[in-house]
Order: C-alpha cells, then sequence, then structure tokens
C-alpha cells in the first residue's frame, strides 16, 4: 500500500472556548452559537471536500469541542464515526467545566475510545490565575465521572513553569495529577507567544535552567509510578499511547479540517485560514506547500526524534531510499560519541539526555 492508498488520519478543529486562557495560543474564538452552528455546517461540507474513504484515527481538538450545544456536537460526532475503521481510534479534548453528562453519553453512542481533559494545574489560585474557570475537585469530580463510561483510555494535560512555581508546587501538581490515575498525561512546559495576554503584559518566562530541572523531576516521578515517557511531553502507562498523535510524530499522512487547522496530504503540506467569515465562505485553505526532500527530511526528524524510541532505520530507508548514518554520518559524529544520540543496527532514538538538549542537537544536524 502506497502512502496514497494507505488509510490516513483525521483532526477536526473546533475553535469556540467558553473562556479565553491568558497563555493560550491556538485558534480560537469565544463561542456563539449564532456562529457554531453554521461552522459545523462548514466543516462537513470540508470533511467531504476530501472524499474520505476511511482513517485509522480521529481527532476532534481545539478550542474546546465540548462548548458546542449538544445537537450541534452529536451531528459532528455521527458525522466522523462513519470514516472509522473498526477499532479506530477516536480522541475528543473536552474542558472540565463544560464535560457534562450529556456529552458523554454522546461520546459512548458514537464510539468516542479516548477522551483528553484539560487539567493544567492542580492549584485553584494558579487555575484562576491563568484564566481557567474550572478548580482541582472539579477535575476529580470529571475525570471520575468520566471513567464510567466507555473509554478506552483518558489523557489528563499538566502545564508547568508558571511564575513564582517552587520545585515543591510542581511535585503537589504530581501528586493531584497522578491522583486521577489516568492512563495518559501530557505535560507541557508553558509558553509564552506574542498575541497572548501572558505576552501582552510581559509574563515572566521560567529560565532555562530551571525548566530543565523541573522536566528531570517529571521524568523521574512519572517513572517511578509506571509511566512510559514515549515522546518528550507525552506519558502513558498500560501501551495507551495516542495513535493519533504518533501519526505527527512519525510524520506521517493525515487530513485537517476546521478553522486553523493543518494537514499533510499527498506530499502537500496546507494551513486552513483563520479568518471565521472566509472559513463560513468556504474558503478553507490558506497556504500549501509542496514539501521538497531535503525538508522532508527535516520535518521527519523533528518530528521521530522527539519520541523516547525513535525512528527504525529501516523506515528511514524506506522512506528517502538513503540510510540515515549515510546521510549524516559526519554530523552526527559528535553526538554518538557523547552519547546523546544512540544509533544501532536497527535504530536511531536520542538519550534521556538527548532529549534534554534536542533543539541544540537537531539545529546542529539539519
Ligand atoms: S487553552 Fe484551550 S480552553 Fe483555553 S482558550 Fe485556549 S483553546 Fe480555549
Amino acid at each position: 500500500m502506497n502512502s496514497k492508498t494507505k488509510n490516513k488520519s483525521l483532526y477536526i478543529h473546533i475553535p469556540f472556548c467558553d473562556h479565553i486562557c491568558k497563555y493560550c495560543d491556538f485558534t480560537k474564538l469565544f463561542y456563539n452559537e449564532k456562529f457554531a452552528k453554521p461552522y459545523v455546517k462548514k466543516l462537513l461540507e470540508e470533511i467531504d471536500s476530501y472524499h474520505i474513504n476511511k482513517v485509522n484515527t480521529i481527532y476532534i481538538g481545539g478550542g474546546t469541542p465540548t462548548s458546542l450545544n449538544d445537537e450541534d456536537f452529536e451531528t459532528l460526532l455521527k458525522k466522523v464515526k462513519s470514516f472509522l475503521i473498526d477499532g479506530g481510534e477516536f480522541t475528543v479534548e473536552a474542558n472540565v467545566e463544560n464535560l457534562t453528562d450529556s456529552k458523554l453519553v454522546l461520546m459512548d453512542k458514537y464510539g468516542v475510545t479516548r477522551l483528553s481533559i484539560g487539567v493544567e494545574s492542580t492549584q485553584n489560585s494558579r487555575l484562576k490565575e491563568i484564566g481557567r474557570s474550572h478548580t482541582y475537585e472539579d477535575a476529580v469530580r470529571v475525570v471520575n465521572k468520566a471513567k464510567k463510561h466507555n473509554f478506552d483510555s483518558i489523557n489528563v494535560d499538566l502545564i508547568y513553569g508558571f511564575d513564582g512555581q517552587s520545585e515543591e508546587d510542581l511535585k503537589n501538581d504530581l501528586k493531584n495529577i497522578l491522583a486521577l490515575d489516568t492512563d495518559h498525561i501530557s505535560i507541557y512546559s508553558l509558553i509564552v507567544s506574542p498575541g497572548t495576554v501572558f505576552y501582552n503584559v510581559k509574563y515572566p518566562v521560567q529560565s532555562e535552567d530551571a525548566s530543565r530541572a523541573f522536566y528531570e523531576i517529571i521524568l523521574n516521578t512519572l517513572r517511578e509510578h509506571g509511566y512510559k515517557r514515549y515522546e518528550i511531553s507525552n506519558f502513558a502507562r498500560n501501551g495507551k499511547y495516542s495513535k493519533h498523535n504518533i501519526v505527527y510524530w512519525k510524520d506521517e499522512e493525515y487530513y485537517g479540517c476546521g478553522l486553523g487547522a493543518s494537514g499533510y496530504i499527498d506530499g502537500v503540506r496546507y494551513e486552513n485560514t483563520k479568518n471565521l467569515d472566509n472559513y463560513l465562505n468556504g474558503e478553507f485553505i490558506d497556504s500549501k506547500e509542496v514539501v521538497s526532500k531535503e525538508k522532508d527530511f527535516t520535518y521527519y526528524l523533528l518530528t521521530n526524534l522527539r519520541m523516547e524510541d525513535g525512528f527504525l532505520r529501516k523506515d528511514f530507508k524506506d522512506r528517502f531510499g538513503i540510510d540515515f548514518v549515510d546521510k549524516y554520518k559526519e554530523k552526527i559524529a559528535p553526538f554518538m560519541s557523547s552519547g546523546d544520540l544512540i544509533v544501532t543496527e536497527k535504530e536511531v532514538k536520542l538519550s534521556d539526555n538527548g532529549l534534554l538538549i534536542m533543539d541544540y542537537i537537531l539545529l546542529k544536524i539539519i
């Protein structure tokens, strides 16, 4: 099966949110039913435009998919479910405050297999500071409620690196997030991007040294609790990796639909418009890029080396027709000698320390 005929994955973006978080850099808008309904209608048109047969995984993200009303939410679930292969992975992102019983029932009805809940912090004062409207107690209640439904796996998101956050605060957050007892945990360092409220108020960014020290605490704590770090920010136990996200990290192709979504189909990367008027007028795609061979190498390394298991040399050779070591011999030599890059007969991966300095290594290799 070549890449054109192989089943791909499908990402759907719902840009609406009930509140806007101060650090948020995603494509998002305040929820307004007047726009949400026509948006879902256009979204279905966009999905149809790809003449999708079947997909291996579906991921509905945002924004906040669970900000939609039940009618629009069901319309969307029903539509996309028809594309999923038997046994495929179907993820929906949810926020604590709008993950209602009726939404959970709809997710059961349409076979959603994976739920990803934005918990972000377990300190109520911190949640308030960053613009979230839930409390840790709300998160505990919602996660426990979700566990009574049919999900094969539940993820919770956590952010670290806030102003004034101490190592003790972080350890406390980890203890609380582990108490939620989910099979998957995603942990991200706070990034203060232009255009966000935090950027405008010059919110202090954590130093690189402190960030690295925090990351080591996270890695060690989660490993001690039986979670495998399979990607730099993603930890799972019982093998409950996100198959959809692995598609991105393996640099494989996927459809991306919705405001501001990006996709990668038949060797072309595209980005959708972030302008709601344009989207509602059916002008979905904003830019396209035919991926050159050199860029393809770059994307492949940027994504695959984020994973703890790296990639197989055979996969690299099958895709590019050249052995990884032959192509990058001189550039990788110093990192192989330092032990930061591990190259065996079969695989290529970064060591624990290599993953800590991944950006530097990639800068030198590509
Ligand atoms: S972080 Fe999530 S919930 Fe908050 S504004 Fe951004 S997309 Fe919405």
